[in-house]
């Protein structure tokens, strides 16, 4: 339960700092590195983009059916980058990179060293 807290505590930073022009960046208000991603959603039956939002943290489309053949369907996509036409209708999340965390060290750390499982929980905090 403490870690719980704990980690909700700091998911409250909104990471204001880290502007929507960069890429990414250590939040100097939480020490957290932030990588700014852009989504877009993409109607699955004319291809049309529509206008995204993020409720509740998931990414969807602003409106319930597409404006253009009032498909209901949508897809999310992730862009590399964004531009001028793509950010009328993408919506920026921002995401909170763990330090030192790469996924493939922590997976042989877990695989080597099963029999000194404190140890491990502490390099991942
Ligand atoms: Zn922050
Ligand atoms: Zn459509």
């Amino acid at each position: 339960m403490f870690l719980t807290n704990l980690f909700n505590l700091r998911k409250a930073c909104s990471h204001d700092s880290i502007t929507p022009d960069m890429e990414s960046g250590y939040c100097p208000d939480c020490g957290k590195f932030i990588k700014n991603e852009w989504y877009i959603t993409r109607c699955t039956c004319c291809g049309v983009k529509l206008k995204s939002v993020v409720i509740k943290g998931e990414v969807q489309p602003l409106h319930n059916y597409c404006s253009n053949c009032g498909g209901e369907e949508y897809s999310v996509e992730k862009l590399s980058k964004i531009n001028f036409i793509d950010i009328n209708f993408a919506v920026l999340q921002k995401k909170e990179i763990e330090n030192g965390v790469k996924p493939s060290d922590s997976t042989i750390c877990w695989q080597e060293r099963t029999a000194s499982q404190p140890k491990l929980l502490v390099q991942y905090l």
